[in-house]
């Protein structure tokens, strides 16, 4: 069993506080503070250029995307890092298209992250008239597999209703039309377990900042199945990306298997990073903590039923349906979410009217859950959102 008490004390959580935004931006782990101070004196420090050889700057990418593949199911040597989730989406959907020249559609869903959407749009736009992305309800994409997709991109879990697609059902109905496949695990890694190979998924995306704690700008990740390693094309033919980049060849040739995804140089402190987030991970089981996960939401939203009336929830009322995060309506969700943080529980709101609440085992036990329900009501049954300097709309929400 997985030890969360333990867990728990290896992260920096502020005194007073009660962070239900692990989905949005995961805490500090603490280890962290010394890793990276350690990195920085020891290895840029004093190791300057010849750290790249000497502190295996150069071997992280793919050092964490192993560590990260463990958590997603992936394949060893299948998954790489850096650069940004949006960045990640484009190669893939890119590399995913070359896959089928003779098809011309995206098919998507708009419960997807409008950045995974601009990111085709951009790439389609370049790539010529005939290309379109379609964009249909989340229950609707099983039909709308016909044989004029060239690639169904999902992301898995809903940033907003926390509701989880069928990756299974969903990639074995792709391919079964002849599509590729591209799934978006940003609410998915480290928010329950995920089993690409099992699925047979095609290509997969995510970010490490959220369940991961990688921390702000931490670098993406990005899977490409084994059978397509040698075969997918990279859109953004990087130098990093090339088969021997310190040849200094003009022409570009690409990298073995997903090794081509990576782009230019590596952010090394974000790395470091997000090295001593995983070392959490090493101490975690799956499967523990998708039933822990289950559990916080099931009493956060029989809590906030009992006592909060006014609150209609947003998210799948199955667990089986639903990510790692729990999400009500709310009118004036913007206001109550203020007074909410303003009295340090820590959620997010996300247009027009949706309170999201994200739960990881990681950092949050029951009692956390029950101190959030409570507060929660007290704020609703004496309607203490209402005032002037909660409504006041911030640049980040
Ligand atoms: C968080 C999130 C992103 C963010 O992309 P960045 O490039 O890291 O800013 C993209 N897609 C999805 C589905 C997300 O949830």
């Amino acid at each position: 069993m997985t030890d969360f008490a333990a867990t728990k004390s290896m992260f920096h959580l502020p005194e007073g506080m009660i962070y239900l935004d692990g989905n949005s931006l995961g805490p500090l782990p603490i280890s962290a503070n010394d890793r990276v101070s350690n990195m920085l004196r020891d290895e840029w420090g004093d190791m300057l250029i010849t750290g790249w050889n000497k502190a295996g700057w150069m071997a992280k990418p793919m050092g964490l995307g192993d560590r990260i593949g463990k958590l997603i199911g992936a394949e060893p040597g299948h998954v790489t890092t850096g650069d940004t989730l949006s960045i990640k989406v484009y190669q893939a959907v890119a590399a995913a298209l070359a896959l089928r020249p003779e098809r011309k559609v995206v098919l998507s869903d708009n419960g997807n992250f409008p950045t995974d959407l601009y990111m085709v749009t951009g790439l389609l736009k370049s790539m010529g008239s005939d290309y379109e992305l379609r964009v249909v309800d989340p229950e609707a994409v099983q039909d709308a597999l016909t044989d004029e997709v060239a690639v169904m991109m999902l992301t898995e879990v809903d940033y907003r209703t926390g509701r989880k697609h069928d990756m299974r059902a969903l990639t074995q109905a792709a391919h079964a039309c002849g599509a590729i496949t591209v799934w978006d695990l940003a609410h998915s890694a480290g928010a329950f377990p995920v089993d690409l190979a099992g699925c047979e998924a095609d290509f997969a995306v995510g970010c490490t900042y959220k369940y991961l704690n990688g921390g702000p700008g931490a670098p993406a990740f990005i899977y490409v199945a084994p059978r397509h390693a040698e075969a997918a094309q990279p859109a953004l033919s990087g130098w990093l990306g090339h088969e021997a980049p310190f040849a200094f060849d003009l022409d570009y040739r690409p990298g073995q298997g997903v090794e081509r995804m990576r782009v230019g140089t590596p952010p090394i402190i974000q790395m470091t990073a997000l090295e001593a987030a995983m070392d959490v991970w090493d101490t975690v089981d799956l499967n523990d903590l998708r039933a822990k996960s289950i559990e916080l939401c099931e009493a956060f939203i029989s809590g906030v039923e009992a006592r909060c009336p006014d609150l209609v929830l947003a998210s799948p009322r199955d667990p089986q349906q639903r990510g790692s995060q729990v999400s009500f309506h709310f009118q004036e969700g913007y206001a109550a979410m203020q007074a909410l943080i303003s009295r340090g529980v820590i959620g997010d709101f996300r247009a027009p009217d949706i309170m999201r609440f994200g739960f990881t085992p990681l950092y949050i036990d029951e009692a956390d859950v029950a101190a959030a329900v409570e507060i929660l009501a007290e704020i609703m049954e004496n309607r203490l959102w209402d005032r002037p300097e909660f409504k006041v709309r911030a640049a980040v929400t």
